[in-house]
């Protein structure tokens, strides 16, 4: 069997023209969706990613505004700006880039972000909203995850899949909305004995790790969906997955690629939140 591919760029395409729908609507009637993007020091990644964010927005047709402050900036002062860009009607959604400068408290800065602009989906109130099955933002990229499992119409009702990786921002995350479309959810971690025994059951595998080939073609069920969210780079310095994509496309009924998968996704559901974060609050 060779699995079919899940273009992550071309459904990230079609969601960007949503989006953009969206956003002429909304400035129709007066309204300009706005998210302001924090930066705190100069992390070259961060750099180019806030610049991704700042771009897919703009060419969205949403205001996107970048602050960048430097590495010295006090917690107090940056706990301080986020408070003004709470009070700011003008402002819809906040992403504050991470990760922050180590004498800044992460947790306590993004709790401090109203939810209702925290279209990054990290503040607990957004996740206790996932939790309860409430509405609230949803981290981008488990969310474009799902979304791609929406695409190719994959029913997950009484199906079972393996979530590895167990962080706040993916892996949890994903688990709770697979159990909201009432598949059976396992997650497995770096302490999970066998993780072959748990993947080769699955009728979907997300795999959000951050190893290369955490998951290879022996421990995948055949013809199972299989979505990489890992972002690691090979010997000779190229992107690449958690899923040796090579073998595993093999024996997958459907597998996402490493460029061109989860990557434009997460990108693309920032877009989302934010332009939801504005129709919500012109409401
Ligand atoms: P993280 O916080 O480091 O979490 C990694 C998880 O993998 C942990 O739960 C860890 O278990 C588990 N793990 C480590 N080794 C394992 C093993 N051998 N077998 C099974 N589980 C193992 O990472 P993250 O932030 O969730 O990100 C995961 C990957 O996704 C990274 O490569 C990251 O770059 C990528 N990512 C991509 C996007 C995108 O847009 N494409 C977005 C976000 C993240 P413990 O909890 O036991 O330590």
């Amino acid at each position: 069997m060779t699995a079919q591919i899940i273009d992550g760029n071309a459904l990230a395409r079609r969601i960007r023209a949503e989006v953009a729908g969206r956003t002429a609507a909304l400035k129709a009637r007066g309204v300009e969706p706005h998210l302001a993007i924090v930066l705190v020091g100069v992390d070259p990644a961060s750099q180019v990613y806030v610049k991704h964010k700042a771009n897919d927005s703009e060419q969205t047709g949403l205001k996107a505004t970048l602050e960048r402050y430097p590495a010295d900036m006090t917690e107090a002062e940056l706990l301080a700006r986020i408070r003004a860009l709470n009070d700011d009607p003008r402002v819809h959604g906040i992403l504050v880039q991470l990760p922050l400068p180590k004498h800044m408290g992460s947790q306590k800065v993004i709790e401090t972000i109203s939810p209702a602009k925290d279209v990054d989906g990290f503040h607990v109130a957004s996740a206790g909203a996932l939790m309860v099955g409430q509405p609230g933002f949803w981290p981008c990229t488990p969310h474009g995850c799902l979304k791609m499992l929406d695409t190719i119409g994959y029913d997950l009702k009484g199906k079972h899949a393996v979530v590895i990786g167990r962080s706040n921002i993916v892996g949890k995350p994903m688990a709770m909305m697979l159990l909201g479309r009432d598949a059976t959810v396992t997650i497995c971690h770096s302490r999970t004995a066998n993780l072959k025994a748990h993947t080769l059951q699955a009728d979907v595998v997300v795999a959000a790790v951050g190893k290369r080939n955490v998951l290879t073609a022996d421990m995948v069920k055949p013809g199972a969906v299989v979505i990489d969210v890992g972002m690691n780079r090979n010997e000779e310095g190229k992107l690449c997955g958690d899923v040796d994509f090579a073998g595993v496309k093999e024996v997958a009924g459907w597998i996402t690629p490493v460029p061109g998968g989860v990557g434009p996704m997460t990108r693309a559901m920032l877009l989302v939140n934010t332009i939801e974060a504005a129709e919500r609050a012109a409401r």
